[in-house]
């Protein structure tokens, strides 16, 4: 019964996932050493910045890239609304809606997609538990 909720292989998705990553840390490596090593950064003070920065985007898109692959994520939906009580049933993530989130982390703000439902009695969204 493993991964019966979406047809796309998780494998696949995974990969492609890495291969992006890859290509993400590469470009933070070059705004670190440029061609020559150094790229411009003379001082204690400049090497910090420039490290916590290409660092932290780093951080964030892996947060943000983990959070769009959680299962629970795209779940069927069975439970009533937390605004008007009224019941919701998907049997889908198909029939789910994205909303684009945000969120504070410790290393800034993100952004990432997340299904959510639809209440079909007051028409408000809401994430499901
Ligand atoms: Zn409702």
């Amino acid at each position: 019964m493993a991964n019966e909720r979406s047809a796309e292989p998780t494998d696949e998705r995974i990969g492609c996932k890495r291969v992006e990553f890859l290509a993400r840390a590469g470009e933070a490596f070059d705004q670190m050493f440029g061609a020559d090593g150094q790229n411009g950064l003379v001082t204690f003070q400049q090497r910090e910045d420039r490290a916590c920065q290409v660092g932290d985007e780093l951080t964030r898109w892996l947060m943000a890239e983990h959070l769009e692959l959680d299962p629970l994520g795209g779940a069927s939906v069975e439970q009533d609304c937390p605004i008007c009580g009224g019941p919701v049933r998907y049997e889908s993530a198909g029939q789910a809606e994205l909303e684009l989130r945000q969120f504070q982390t410790r290393r800034g703000k993100i952004e990432y997609r997340r299904a959510a439902a639809r209440c079909p009695r007051c028409r408000k969204i809401f994430f499901p538990a």
